[in-house]
């Protein structure tokens, strides 16, 4: 397409002012529509690369400082304060009845945040959207499907697709076999490909994501939509909630921390 206009270009004026013309013409066309087109990859690539400097490696991953921090994300919980760079975000999450997704995340997350914060961890109960380079031992998305067919059934649980700290898929693995002993509920094979680009876990695209060193993991807990399922996602969050605080203990990151009690046990033997 580009080259038939720059032909039809070129004879036009080659008509009119002679063929040297011409051709310094069409040159000096194709020299602006070079810059263009590399302006056009920098404006691309800057859009895309918001995080500064080179992506960490595997290697380089260290814990972050301080106790043990857990960060639990309410999946579409106040969503609607999305920034513009989310707006897509802003409205999303499945229902059943009048139940929103956001409010069975909300049970499942505080009653683990409130478990793992009595074995002396450290929680933030997140939002839709998290903090710019959000900074944890461990990050876990809570959601939960829907269907239009009431048979879907089961969980899923996924690592980013891009996980610079190595350790993401490790932690994925644990999540599901703690979940599905914690709650009976199937798991499903498939993670999707929504799952594995969650938007928190884009740090090269969003500002508010997560640190590229933070190890996610993102959870579908079952569907809203199936009977079976809201069993244990509506009926009994508390087990949901176990899956979660004990693939908290079991991944070796985030290994249960020292009891703030222990002194007082220490002092009983
Ligand atoms: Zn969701």
């Amino acid at each position: 397409m580009k080259l038939t206009v720059l032909t039809a270009a070129v004879v036009m004026l080659a008509g009119f002012d002679g063929l040297g013309a011409a051709s310094a013409a069409a040159q000096e066309q194709s020299a602006a529509e070079r810059d263009a087109a590399a302006s056009e990859r920098w404006r691309r690539w800057r859009d895309y690369n918001r995080y500064p400097g080179p992506i960490p490696t595997p290697e380089d991953w260290v814990p972050p400082a301080g106790p043990i921090r857990i960060g639990l994300q309410v999946g579409h919980w106040r969503a609607d304060e999305a920034p513009s760079e989310l707006r897509r975000i802003r409205y999303n999450g499945t229902r059943w009845r009048e139940t929103a997704e956001w409010e069975a995340n909300l049970a499942i997350a505080r009653l683990a945040g409130a478990e793992l914060e009595a074995l002396g961890y450290e929680v933030d109960l997140l939002p839709a959207v998290v903090p710019p380079g959000y900074r944890a031992h461990l990050f876990i998305a809570i959601h939960a499907d829907g269907s239009d067919s009431p048979a879907a059934s089961g969980y899923r649980v996924a690592s980013p697709r891009r996980d610079a700290t190595g350790r993401a898929e490790d932690a994925a693995r644990v999540l599901r076999e703690a979940y599905g002993a914690a709650t009976g509920l199937r798991q499903l094979p498939v993670s999707t490909r929504r799952m594995r680009n969650y938007y928190a876990f884009n740090y090269r695209r969003y500002e508010h994501a997560l640190h590229p060193m933070t190890i996610a993991v993102i959870i579908e807990t079952g569907f809203m939509t199936n009977a079976g399922d809201r069993e244990i996602i509506l009926g009994a969050p508390e087990r949901a909630a176990r899956g979660i605080v004990e693939a908290v203990k079991a991944f070796p990151v985030t290994r249960q921390p020292a009891a703030p009690t222990t002194g007082r046990q220490n002092g009983q033997r």
